[in-house]
């Protein structure tokens, strides 16, 4: 259901009458309240029907896309892509247009509230911005002066900009080595694969260039970093290049969006994707088809990487793993090393997979190259001034960290999931405070619960969220966030073509809520600790910070402004700063000269993980649970975030047509074997749990799985998500990668019975 405008009036009117707060706040209240959409009813008394149209960015996913936003009178009231932001030109994805639902969203969180009952309970009272803030600040401070700046854990999915700077900067500054990134691995590059073989995560895949694109279960339609530009290189592989069409492989268990537009799909056993690349690579090797000169010149570990690969991946080995027939192994083995530029695909899943992969493109020497994997230097909006950490912070930032990141799990950086149970252990030391932004991990985990568990171990927890999603609705305080449509944003991006850009916004309309911007809320925090800490955050507030970026874009001279009004040309006259900082502002941020493809560091081949890692650690529950779980996120879904927005829900499923209901997509042969006819409701159960779908046939799902959507299911988040379908990754029990501790989303057994 979407809110019309005259509802969303009829509301702010509603609010101006006497509705002092929202009817979902009103049981859970302890005292009075702030009104409703307060500065919105301020605005409301100079309609005079004006219509402008700003920049903001969409926050839906790590997209990044710049967004023109029609407003009218002060509402938001339309939004379209950025006409000439190069990643965006002019598109966007469904999600964009669904800010408007969050900015309008009658759910929304209107002001800082603090605890009453018990955790969880639901039980609340309002306080105001400046309590919360000094509240805040009085905690870390006593904790700084108890030696204690360690126990402080961030807890942060942001997306790269300077709100995530800024709280990396505040954690080492303050004294914490617990800056833990909370991602999303589904749809991610495999960035630890790009670390572990090239030494950096900076690297893009240049599918606009490539011929031959083999993507070994990235459903890149839907999930690549961006999927606007993503879809526009599928229409420069078709159909863009004069007497070149690019080929097409998808090679996936579940029939995924990409799969569907693909020349071709090769269904695969779920998590055997490295073990086909490793086949593949094994018949290249054998006849001589890979790129001798770049594998001799500009690689480390090859010899020792080839020699296992060609004695422990025969295809026919390979297929009984795979469930792939040796001919399509050894056809797509001399597709790929005959059509280049040619691109092998990954997302962020088990290292083996990924570095199995990624070594396709390192064989077929595409490595910086046109069509191939190249150096993607996303830009800063601006450097940072060095800050000078007092000796409280020096030792805090010393501790080890408590997600285990590189001590544990050694190649990794963040390893968000291995948190619960650290922090039920108190390993390596107790936390007592937990800094919640941008995620929710009580709900986009494996096993919700765990997280439930351990955060009755934490004393203190503050949220960000501007929704009271499952992590707000446990926390002790929460202080929203804007929605972005009203905050000050930056959106540093580079193309897949290595076009540089920093998107630049100022909000789109005047708050809804008696919100603040987090990154404000940091600032002030950061100025009541004061001393070393308080030196390091220099600015009065955010806006002040863009500024001071745009004041050194400004004075590289390699800055150009973009213009939402694509017949305008940037001026060729020298700006003053002040003009920039306008004309930037009006635009949408400012492009950079593309950086000319460096020398990259040896390609690794990391023979120390070519060995096939010990098979399925769950195998031994195969005869209770039969059947093998795949979970996957659409688009609308992304990041199993969105279903708190009506229009998102409605647009859920799009291949199998479902909407509003968590559904399970079953082989029709594997569904009549378990007496299960199409839309029969039924309970998925593992070990962990069970959940309740609707099961859907679907002749591109794979004999013996069973495939599920992540994002709905919600035990919170507003009206239109609570209560709504089921949450399949209730069903996964926590397993991680040792190397790399990412989740393990798609080893999980499962039985299925109707209800
Ligand atoms: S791809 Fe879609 S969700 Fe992601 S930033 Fe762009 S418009 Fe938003």
């Amino acid at each position: 259901m979407e809110l019309t405008r005259r509802q969303l009036l009829a509301i702010g009117g509603a609010a101006g009458a006497g509705v002092v707060i929202p009817a979902w706040l009103r049981s859970t209240i302890a005292n009075s309240g702030p009104e409703f959409f307060p500065a919105r009813n301020e605005s409301l008394a100079y309609r005079k029907n004006l219509e402008s149209f700003v920049p903001s960015v969409c926050q839906e996913c790590t997209g990044g896309c710049m967004l023109k936003v029609r407003v009218i009178d002060g509402d938001a009231v339309g939004v379209s892509g950025h006409p000439t932001h190069p990643v965006t030109r002019g598109a966007v994805c469904p999600k964009g247009p669904a800010s408007l639902q969050a900015l309008y969203h009658p759910d929304r969180i209107p002001q800082p509230m603090l605890r009453v009952g018990q955790r969880g309970e639901g039980q609340w009272k309002f306080i105001t911005w400046d309590e919360a803030i000094k509240k805040v600040a009085h905690q870390l401070q006593d904790l700084r002066h108890r030696e204690k700046p360690h126990t402080v854990t961030v807890l942060d999915g942001s997306r790269a900009g300077l709100t995530r700077t800024l709280l990396e900067r505040f954690a080492a500054a303050y004294g914490t080595p617990n800056y833990v990134h909370f991602n999303w691995t589904m749809g991610e590059y495999p960035v630890d694969a790009f670390r572990a073989m090239q030494d950096t995560e900076e690297l893009a895949y240049d599918l606009t260039n490539a011929r031959y694109v083999l993507s070994f279960g990235m459903d890149w339609l839907q999930c690549f970093p961006s999927p606007i530009e993503a879809s526009r290189s599928y229409g420069l592989i078709r159909q863009g290049r004069e007497g070149q069409r690019g080929r097409i492989v998808q090679i996936e268990s579940r029939l995924s969006l990409t799969g569907g537009k693909a020349d071709e799909w090769i269904p695969v056993n779920p998590e055997t994707e490295g073990l086909l690349a490793l086949g593949v690579a094994h018949v290249i090797l054998k006849e001589n088809r890979f790129d001798r000169g770049f594998t001799s010149s500009r690689t480390t570990g090859f010899d020792e990487w080839s020699r296992i690969v060609a004695q422990e991946y025969p295809p026919d080995r390979v297929e009984k793993a795979t469930g792939v027939p040796q001919e399509t192994i050894i056809r797509v083995a001399r597709e790929f090393a005959s059509n280049r530029p040619a691109l092998a695909l990954s997302e962020r899943v088990s290292f083996f997979n990924q570095l199995a992969v990624h070594a396709l493109n390192a064989l077929a020497g595409n490595i910086g190259l046109p069509g191939g994997v190249l150096a993607a230097n996303t830009p800063e909006a601006g450097t940072l001034p060095s800050f000078d950490p007092d000796p409280v912070a020096r030792r805090g930032g010393g501790r080890p960290r408590v997600d285990g990141a590189g001590t544990t799990f050694t190649l990794a950086s963040d390893a968000p999931q291995q948190l619960p149970e650290n922090l039920l252990a108190k390993k390596p030391y107790p936390v007592n405070t937990l800094v919640v932004s941008n995620c929710n991990p009580l709900f986009a985990s494996p096993n919700p619960k765990r997280w439930k568990d351990a955060l009755a171990e934490v004393p203190s927890i503050v949220s960000f969220s501007p929704f009271m999603d499952e992590t707000a609705a446990y926390a002790d305080l929460i202080v929203p966030d804007h929605t972005p449509l009203e905050s000050w944003q930056d959106a540093p991006s580079v193309t897949l073509g290595g076009e540089r850009v920093v998107g630049m916004a100022k909000p789109a309309v005047i708050p809804v809520c008696r919100t603040r911007q987090a990154a404000d809320v940091l600032l002030k925090v950061s100025h009541l600790l004061g001393g070393s800490v308080g030196a390091a955050f220099p600015w009065a507030n955010f806006d002040t910070l863009l500024k001071e970026c745009a004041q050194q874009a400004h004075a590289s001279g390699h800055a150009k402004p973009l213009m939402l009004d694509p017949a305008e040309e940037p001026s060729d006259e020298a700006l003053s700063i002040e003009d920039f900082w306008e004309v930037v502002t009006a635009g949408g941020g400012w492009t950079l000269p593309a950086e000319p493809q460096r020398q990259q560091t040896r390609f690794n081949f990391r023979p120390d993980f070519v060995r096939s890692p010990i098979a399925n650690q769950k195998a031994n529950i195969a005869d209770s649970f039969p059947l093998r779980l795949c979970l996957f996120t659409p688009l609308a879904f992304s990041h199993a975030d969105g279903a708190h927005l009506p229009y998102l829900n409605s647009i859920a499923g799009p291949q199998l047509d479902e909407r509003w209901e968590t559904w399970a997509g079953f082989n029709p042969e594997t569904a009549r074997s378990h007496g299960i006819a199409n839309g029969d409701e039924v309970w998925v159960e593992s070990p962990a749990g069970r959940v309740r779908a609707k099961a859907r046939w679907y002749q591109g799902a794979m004999p013996g799985l069973v495939n599920m959507p992540c994002g709905l299911g919600h035990a919170a988040h507003g009206r239109w998500a609570k209560g709504v379908g089921s949450n399949p990754m209730e069903l996964v029990e926590k397993l991680l990668d040792p190397v790399t501790g990412q989740p393990d989303w798609q080893s999980q057994r499962v039985r299925v019975y109707r209800v």
